[in-house]
């Protein structure tokens, strides 16, 4: 069915204002696909359209490949500027330098007369389009028989999703007998975008450059980190949610090491605005298990159906099981705290400041508490440090002592010095005595409190080790197989330098 619209599933975009630029973003592309989509109307003028379709008409095709040309006018949401006529002069001009593929918005497929879009495009496969970039409407149905009835041999259904309950809609459309090539725009779309593939889309889009819609992913993303055409019915899928989650690392570790142990599954990063809008995805997207980041560690208590006592203890979870329809809940902070320290340092009998009363620190608190360490609580709000360091049988320590006490261990708990304000420090140097100061931040990964340490010949450690312990925690949970730690180091230090 798809060998029309070449072999890969996963259509390259380029984009780019000249003609040299077109130029350079196909050739990359073609390293990582053979579909292509050519956005002729980001090009800057009719000069540089018709630069680059000369390039094309000599352009030697490598074997099944397919390409896409569209010219979206401003009322569709594209940048071309002229009328229906020029839109398809240029678009027909493009099947004749070799693409295979038009893509027509239903806004000027409309204004053609039965049969007009077959006339004007002459031999070209027709794809007629709809974009919304402000939400998902009802009835998608009906637009996708509005699209057939425009003459599209193939319909894309392109909607702005605002909840991920939106996303699941328009991947419903992909399951259809008719060749719908479904999109969910904006961030909360990203999984299922990345999803749609499996669901019967005839294609999923990821530019080369230049984003061209909401919520992409960059092409060597989608090939390489996502792997969104091998995915299949039995690919178990797992994610982070969290709100933001952008910056999130956690899929560039945990889909490394699903690589490297020969795993069919995949990890997706989902924006979640509202819990229960994420629940009802875990159903009908069958997801295995998931990480749970920022502002939700705390908030999913209230709807697992079971949590390990020790997160339970601690307040929060940041990694959850699915099993059997019931959501069962963990914390491998805990473990990521002890995993970063332990070949550092023997923790039972040593005295640990930690600053800071969140919930990074509740973890840590209980994780060194529990392995024996006598530990100590500084933070802002002396009544947070207090609560905590009672909770764990420890001591609350006002900052005006800190130049006053020695310790083994000072954990920085807080996100004071996290990029981008990575000139600040949450301590003073002459606040740092102890042997080893851990900064539970990893970006960047020197920060200024590992600096003012290292001046005062204190050994330091990142948190990027708690980071990865937290991470091969959660990837053993929910596959039962040890974790690949070189694998998922390199995955971090790698996008960290992005
Ligand atoms: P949280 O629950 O919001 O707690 C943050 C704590 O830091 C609170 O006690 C807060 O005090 C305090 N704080 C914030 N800014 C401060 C400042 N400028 N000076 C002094 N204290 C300050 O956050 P969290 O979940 O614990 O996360 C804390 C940090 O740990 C974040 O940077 C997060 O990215 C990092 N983290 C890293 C890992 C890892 O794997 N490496 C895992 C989890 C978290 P108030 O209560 O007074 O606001």
């Amino acid at each position: 069915m798809r060998s029309s619209l070449g072999k890969d599933g996963i259509c390259g975009v380029v984009a780019a204002v000249e003609a040299r630029g077109m130029q350079k973003q196909l050739q990359q592309a073609l390293r990582l696909t053979r579909t292509v989509e050519l956005r002729l109307d980001w090009l800057r003028d009719d000069r540089q359209v018709a630069r680059f379709l000369a390039w094309l008409r000599r352009f030697k095709f490598p074997a099944g490949m397919a390409l896409l040309a569209t010219c979206r006018r401003i009322e569709a949401g594209g940048k071309f500027a002229g009328g229906v006529v020029d839109q398809l002069a240029i678009l027909r001009l493009a099947i004749e330098c070799g693409c295979s593929w038009a893509d027509v918005e239903i806004e000027s497929a409309q204004r053609l007369r039965a049969g007009g879009l077959r006339r004007l495009l002459g031999p070209g496969g027709r794809m007629v389009s709809y974009h919304n970039f402000v939400r998902t409407p009802r009835k998608l149905e009906t637009r996708v028989k509005r699209l057939e009835q425009a003459g599209g041999t193939v319909v894309k259904v392109a909607t702005q999703c605002n909840t991920i309950a939106d996303s699941l809609r328009v991947l419903k459309l992909a399951s259809r007998k008719v060749r719908v090539i479904a999109v969910p725009m904006g961030e909360a779309g990203l999984p299922a975008r990345i999803l749609a593939l499996r669901a019967g889309s005839a294609l999923a889009y990821a530019p080369v450059e230049n984003a061209t819609a909401p919520g992409q992913v960059s092409l060597e993303e989608m090939k390489r980190v996502y792997r969104a055409g091998e995915l299949n019915a039995r690919t178990r899928v797992y994610g982070v949610i969290g709100n933001p989650v952008g910056h999130s690392l956690s899929p560039r570790m945990q889909n490394a090491a699903f690589v490297a142990r020969g795993m069919n599954a995949v990890f997706l990063p989902f924006l979640v605005r509202e819990l229960r809008d994420f629940l009802g995805a875990i159903r009908p997207l069958g997801i295995a298990g998931f990480s749970v980041t920022i502002p939700y560690k705390r908030l999913i208590l209230r709807f697992l159906d079971d949590c390990d006592p020790l997160a339970a203890e601690i307040g929060a979870v940041n990694t959850v099981i699915v099993h059997g329809g019931k959501i069962h809940g963990y914390n491998t902070d805990y473990v990521g705290v002890l995993r970063a320290l332990e070949r550092r340092i023997a923790l039972s009998g040593s005295r640990v400041l930690i600053f800071g009363a969140g919930g990074a620190a509740r973890a840590a608190a209980f994780a060194l508490a529990r392995s024996g360490c006598s530990v100590c609580i500084c933070a802002r709000r002396p009544a947070r440090a207090k609560a905590l360091a009672r909770k764990v049988g420890g001591e609350a320590i006002l900052r005006a002592r800190l130049r006053r006490e020695n310790f083994d261990v000072i954990v920085n708990a807080t996100p004071a010095g996290m990029y981008p304000r990575a000139d600040e420090s949450p301590l003073e140097a002459g606040e740092l005595n102890c042997r080893l100061v851990f900064d539970i931040i990893y970006r960047p990964l020197k920060t200024k409190l590992m600096q003012l340490a290292v001046r005062r010949g204190i050994e330091t450690v990142s948190g990027l080790e708690m980071f990865l312990g937290q991470g091969m925690a959660q990837f053993e949970l929910w596959t039962g197989k040890r974790a690949p730690e070189a694998v998922m180091r390199r995955a971090v230090l790698n996008a960290l330098k992005k």
